[in-house]
């Protein structure tokens, strides 16, 4: 006999939830008890919710119902404290997540400054970066995710699913722990936005993040960052330029073709920032590509005036990449030039290159 198709629970808002309370004529009050297993407590199986009564957890079974559609299949560590998860679905596919310990002091993964926070002894500091669809389908030439193509979206529950899986492996307790969500992972998070929006609301509202603690990095999708800018709820927005102007950017992203940089730079400066908000700009430094003085020169002219940090990253090289990583003094003048212009600059150190975790090397790798 064929098995009944699996019906995650995990990704259903509270409203859902109540309504499947109500279809089993249970008692209101079994919505919040099950939200709450499920978001805030984080229980992994319909076994273990025991606020609920064993008829009513065996009738949601019966209905092929389980909490979460996101297993850790397997993982990865680094000898820099990074672990690559491959977290598989329900349908046998998997999507890669992955976990970044923050030491003392230095560069949080969002490009925020550790000395941003009030220095606590024992406090613990993380960024998980999350998957949004599987694959890529904007195909940026320097991206081993984009050699994927996109199979498909993940879901809203797909997507806090993951986070949820490495909350568990890593026993985090939100209450102690500073853990920083960024939508960096495999995928385009505004390809997909009303699944990601969806998963951001569960993020806040169930597992308990705040929305200053996510950022969600596009490679500029202009309308999506319209919607974003009028959310009521939403993480801090990230937009990879990686180029000084159209005719490089269209040669290693090919949406530019379709979204110009006056379109973007337009996106960028209506954007509605919060008190004491900037937008980060990411730039992918390819060597004697976009790594000159000159380009330098052009980023700084076209950011102007906008409340903006910029993120550099060395290129992480990989296999059919046709670009090469600029030497390190390189990197160096290039934050140095924007530094001098007025504009903070940091430069992202590759966390995970040994796993192939680092930005841009999702794909998969099993080894
Ligand atoms: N799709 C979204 C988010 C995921 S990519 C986006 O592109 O913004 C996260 C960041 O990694 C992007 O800024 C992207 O430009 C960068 N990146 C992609 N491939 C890279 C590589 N090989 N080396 C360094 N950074 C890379
Ligand atoms: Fe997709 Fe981002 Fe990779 Fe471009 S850099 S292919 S948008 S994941």
């Amino acid at each position: 006999m064929a098995a009944s198709p699996k019906i995650p629970l995990l990704g259903l808002t509270f409203q859902e939830l109540s309504a499947v309370v109500q279809q089993q004529k249970e008692p209101e009050y079994r919505a919040r008890q099950l939200f709450e297993a499920i978001y805030s407590h984080r229980l992994p199986s319909l076994e273990l919710i025991s606020t609920l009564p064993r008829r009513f957890r065996s009738a949601l079974q019966e209905q092929g119902m389980e909490v979460s559609p996101a297993q850790i299949q397997k993982s990865f560590p680094s000898v820099d404290g990074t672990i690559r998860y491959l977290v598989e679905m329900f349908d046998g596919e998997s999507v890669e997540t992955v976990w970044m310990p923050e030491g003392d002091g230095g560069e949080a993964a969002d490009g925020s400054e550790a000395g941003d926070e009030i220095a606590e002894a024992g406090f613990d500091r993380a960024t998980i970066c999350v998957s949004s669809q599987m694959g890529c389908a904007v195909n940026c030439q320097f991206c081993l995710t984009a050699q994927l193509g996109v199979k498909r979206n993940l879901t809203a529950g797909e997507i806090v699913g993951q986070v949820i899986a490495v909350l568990n492996d890593r026993r985090v307790d939100m209450e102690r722990q500073r853990i920083n969500i960024v939508f960096m992972g495999m995928g385009e998070p505004f390809l997909n936005y009303w699944e990601f929006m969806k998963a951001v609301r569960l993020l806040v509202e169930g597992v308990g993040f705040s929305e200053s603690r996510m950022t969600v990095s596009t490679s500029g999708i202009v309308p999506r960052i319209h919607d974003f800018g009028s959310e009521p709820v939403r993480p801090k927005l990230a937009i990879s330029l990686n180029a000084p102007n159209d005719q490089l950017r269209e040669r290693i992203m090919p949406l530019n073709r379709k979204w110009n940089l006056d379109k973007l730079m337009q996106a960028a400066r209506d954007f509605p920032l919060r008190n004491r908000e900037r937008i980060t700009f990411e730039y992918v430094l390819l060597r004697d590509f976009n790594d000159r003085k000159e380009h330098a020169r052009e980023v700084v002219e076209m950011l102007r005036g906008i409340r903006c940090k910029v993120n550099l990253i060395a290129l992480n090289p990989g296999p059919g990449i046709a670009f090469a990583t600029p030497e390190e003094q390189q990197v160096h003048d290039f934050q140095q030039d924007l530094i001098r212009a007025g504009i903070p600059a940091f430069v992202r150190r590759p966390r995970g290159r040994d796993i192939y975790a680092a930005c841009g090397q999702l794909k998969r790798t099993v080894a």
